[in-house]
């Protein structure tokens, strides 16, 4: 089939592999509208959903020779760091079957690109597609240019075009589909040798390791990135002011005024920061009714059909899921066409995935409400669960497969069927 995968990010990246992998050989192409291919940002989790998939097509030594494997996530009270709770994430390797890593977004870019590249992938790139025959099976880019595709599956990002022209041209009312959670984070870095040379932080990079300080609607997350020479943070608030016309000066105050009543570490951890500071207010996919037309020649996947809040770290694993699953539907019906149409294949993906990746959504959500409750009952019940025992299987293999923070009374439970 010819295959033409709209967007360059993780997801149509991992598509465009898992496809060149598949049994049948499909004619690829990947359109991006940026002129260079990169990935900004900093870095990012891996759950073994990703990296399972990722060993699985042979990018184990790149992945891992960029990546630096978490010992243990902990959880700590904001006020004063004590400890709620410890996920040892050096045993998610044996009970996953690959483990959990933490990589800069720009490596695992470079990684996925250069095989997709080795595998024949064709791309396109000052390729900004603006509209699509969603049944026909074709997409017109800016300059004007028509092309068509057996198949056209749009990975275009948190704020798709093609999201809101599917929605539109099937019927649905034309509203927004983004919605804010009313979170936002401050991410920013501070080099692992002052983190080190202070006998207060030292504790937090002496190994790989995440860290989490929950407090009353805020939270500073950690780990290390790039070769471990800096320690990310992420800042999670309250979504309640602009700060798109903030001086660097102006972030970094507001960073010290959120750590002054938490942890003395948090505060030096925040004073230690050297890197810019970046606000990423976080938003959300509504429910669509349908992530493929009705033909089945097209089809919208990855944070374009469901960018969800990042407190479970499940975004690019349910991508690298998405491609997958896609592609075995694919497969499906290019070796079999006469009894599985590509519609009843598209929607065989579609049926098994959304209620998945919904799921997980709302759970992300939760998980960052939990992370900042209040003082309060619900926080005692939080607290007591998770000293005790307030991890029980949710997601498979992401921080989100425990139950996080989740007490009795807060429940959020869910068994996940993985793909079709
Ligand atoms: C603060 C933050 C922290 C996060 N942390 C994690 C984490 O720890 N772990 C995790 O798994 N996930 C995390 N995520 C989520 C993760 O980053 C996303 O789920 C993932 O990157 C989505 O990939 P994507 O390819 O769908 O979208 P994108 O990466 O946005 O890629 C979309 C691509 O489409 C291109 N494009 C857009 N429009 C067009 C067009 N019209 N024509 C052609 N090309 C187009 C864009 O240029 C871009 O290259 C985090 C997200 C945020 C915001």
């Amino acid at each position: 089939m010819r295959i033409i995968i709209v967007g360059a990010g993780l997801a149509g990246l991992s598509t465009a592999i898992s496809l060149a992998n598949s049994p049948t050989k499909h004619d690829i192409l990947l359109l991006e509208s940026a002129s260079a291919l990169a990935e900004i940002g900093a870095g990012i989790q891996l759950t073994p959903v990703a990296t399972r998939e990722f060993l699985r097509w042979g990018l184990g030594d790149a992945l891992l020779a960029a990546s630096a494997l978490p010992k243990s996530w902990t959880l700590r009270r904001g006020s004063d760091g004590s400890v709620l709770n410890r996920v040892d994430l050096s045993a998610f390797k044996e009970e996953y079957g690959a483990p959990y890593v933490v990589i800069h977004r720009a490596d695992l870019h470079r990684i996925l690109h250069a095989r997709a590249v080795e595998l024949g992938v064709e791309f396109g790139l000052q390729s900004k597609v603006v509209d699509y025959g969603f049944e026909e099976g074709w997409l017109q880019l800016e300059n004007g240019q028509r092309t068509e595709a057996d198949v056209v599956i749009a990975c275009d990002g948190i704020n798709s075009s093609a999201r809101s022209l599917l929605m539109r041209h099937l019927g649905h009312s034309d509203q927004e589909w983004l919605e804010a959670t009313g979170w936002a984070a401050y991410r920013a870095m501070a080099p692992v040798n002052d983190v080190k040379a202070d006998s207060s932080t030292a504790e937090i990079v002496r190994e790989h390791a995440g860290n989490c300080w929950a407090d009353d609607q805020k939270s500073l997350m950690t780990y290390m990135v790039q070769g471990s020479r800096n320690l990310n943070l992420v800042f999670s608030h309250r979504d309640n002011v602009n700060t798109s016309d903030w001086t660097q000066a102006e972030l970094h105050e507001e960073f010290k005024r959120m750590a002054s009543d938490m942890d003395p570490r948090v505060r030096r951890l925040v004073d230690m920061v050297d890197s810019p500071i970046n606000n990423w207010p976080v938003f959300q996919v509504k429910t669509l009714p349908n992530w493929v037309s009705n033909s089945g020649r097209f089809v919208l996947i990855g944070d374009a059909a469901h960018a969800m809040a990042f407190y479970l770290s499940m975004g690019v694993s349910l991508a690298v899921e998405d491609a997958t699953a896609l592609a075995s539907a694919l497969e499906q019906h290019t070796s079999d066409a006469d009894s599985i149409t590509l519609s009843t294949a598209v929607k065989k993906f579609e049926e098994a995935r959304k209620p998945r990746v919904e799921l997980i959504r709302d759970a992300s959500l939760h998980a960052g409400t939990m992370l900042h409750l209040p003082p309060g009952r619900d926080r005692v019940v939080r607290d007591e669960a998770a000293l005790k025992d307030g991890f029980i299987p949710m997601v498979e293999g992401g921080l989100g497969s425990r139950e996080l923070l989740v007490g009795p009374n807060l429940g959020y439970k869910a068994t996940i069927e993985v793909v079709i």
